[in-house]
């Protein structure tokens, strides 16, 4: 995944005109027409595309700015012609890639990446194995058995992948084209297919690739592996890997954005009496200062300790939050000692008869008093 700013070469406070003259000039430079049959251009031209349609449009681009990703939320949608054409208006080349393409092209691949904290926090590079429908390695993607004849031009179609149809109508003849169903558009005709891939000219294959994580990426994004997707068909090109990541469960944080949140149990006496405590951080253990009458659910700060900012400089913080434990069991000397306390302080502990016989007593008494009155 690169950067949309970069791609296109302006600075990030770059204004509209300066973001439309500098995709105008690349997407000349990469345009298919310009650069037949070649599979890097393509995936630049795509990309330009891409970082335009989210650059030029002031929500988007506001979105990827805070984000640092536009793929969050699939921003992108819809054809990179329809963008092209909206520049360059409908003039330029026929647009729609020029000649029509050779083969047929790959299919896109999606797939889940389970990912730890500290993967994300490092930006690792992360070996993942891929199923997907690679070159069949004995057609060498021919899909005729080698030796063989080989193939032949559709005689439906007299190999231009498309058919016409003719009918009659009220309104007079309507000729309509659509994909040869012969040889499914592909113009050509296998006598005598490959024996492993049955004519197809691909088979399941299953490849590890490296996905390299950017610092700080979160739940939630995806990742744009471009050409590891299926494999493409007579020489089109291979659709690419779409990544979806996931954060697994740490034993000690909770991710919120770019903090990370960890609660810290203590005692009642600690919570009153104040005490230090070594808490867990993602750089080993630092030393935190509870002060004396600490209320449970108080939080604390340690700066720059979080998750760094995705595509931005700077941390976040870990966040720790105080709870305070009430013990559930005590031994006969912790509960004399909490009498004790408990008396010192004046804090009563009632118990329900000695309460109710409280009332009562109010109650009589009142009742007496009012009798007497009267
Ligand atoms: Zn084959
Ligand atoms: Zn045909």
């Amino acid at each position: 995944m690169s950067d949309y700013y970069q791609l296109l070469g302006v600075s990030r406070d770059a204004d509209a005109k300066e973001i439309k003259s500098a995709y105008r000039k690349l997407a000349l430079k990469y345009h298919p027409d310009r650069n037949p049959g070649d599979a890097e251009a393509e995936e630049k031209f795509k990309e330009i595309n891409e970082a335009y349609a989210v650059l030029s449009d002031d929500q988007k681009r506001d979105r990827y700015d805070r984000f640092g990703s536009a793929d969050a939320g699939a921003q992108f949608s819809g054809d990179i012609f329809d963008i092209f054409a909206s520049v360059f208006g409908g003039g330029f080349a026929g647009s729609r890639g020029g000649p029509p393409q050779r083969g047929m092209a790959g299919e896109d691949l999606e797939m889940g990446l389970n990912i730890t904290l500290e993967q994300a926090r490092v930006g690792e590079s992360v070996e993942v194995e891929v199923d997907r429908l690679g070159v069949c390695d004995r057609c060498e993607g021919s899909r005729a058995e080698p030796g063989s004849g080989g193939r032949q031009t559709c005689s439906t179609c007299q190999g231009i992948g498309q058919v016409r149809t003719q009918s009659q109508s009220f309104f007079g003849t309507v000729v309509s084209t659509r994909t040869c169903p012969q040889c499914r558009g592909l113009g050509e005709i296998i006598s005598d297919p490959c024996n492993k891939c049955h004519g197809n000219g691909r088979m399941q294959v299953s490849e590890a690739i490296e996905v390299s994580l950017p610092k700080g990426i979160d739940a939630g994004y995806r990742l744009r592996i471009p050409r590891q997707g299926n494999a493409g068909v007579d020489g089109g090109p291979p659709g690419d890997l779409y990544v979806y990541i996931d954060l697994a469960a740490h034993e000690h944080f909770r991710r919120q954005e770019d903090d990370l949140h960890y609660s810290l149990g203590i005692g009642i006496a600690q919570a009153a009496l104040g005490s230090c405590f070594e808490v867990p951080t993602m750089e080993g253990p630092e030393v935190i200062d509870i002060p004396p009458g600490t209320q449970s659910g108080a939080t604390f700060r340690l700066p720059g300790k979080g998750m760094p900012r995705l595509r931005k400089v700077g941390m976040g913080d870990q966040v720790v939050t105080v709870e305070v434990e009430i013990p559930t069991e005590l031994s006969p000397k912790a509960r004399d000692l909490l009498e004790a306390y408990a008396q010192e302080v004046g804090e009563e502990i009632h118990e329900r008869e000695t309460l109710l016989e409280r009332i009562k007593g109010f109650f009589g008494k009142k009742k007496n008093k009012e009798a007497a009155e009267a």
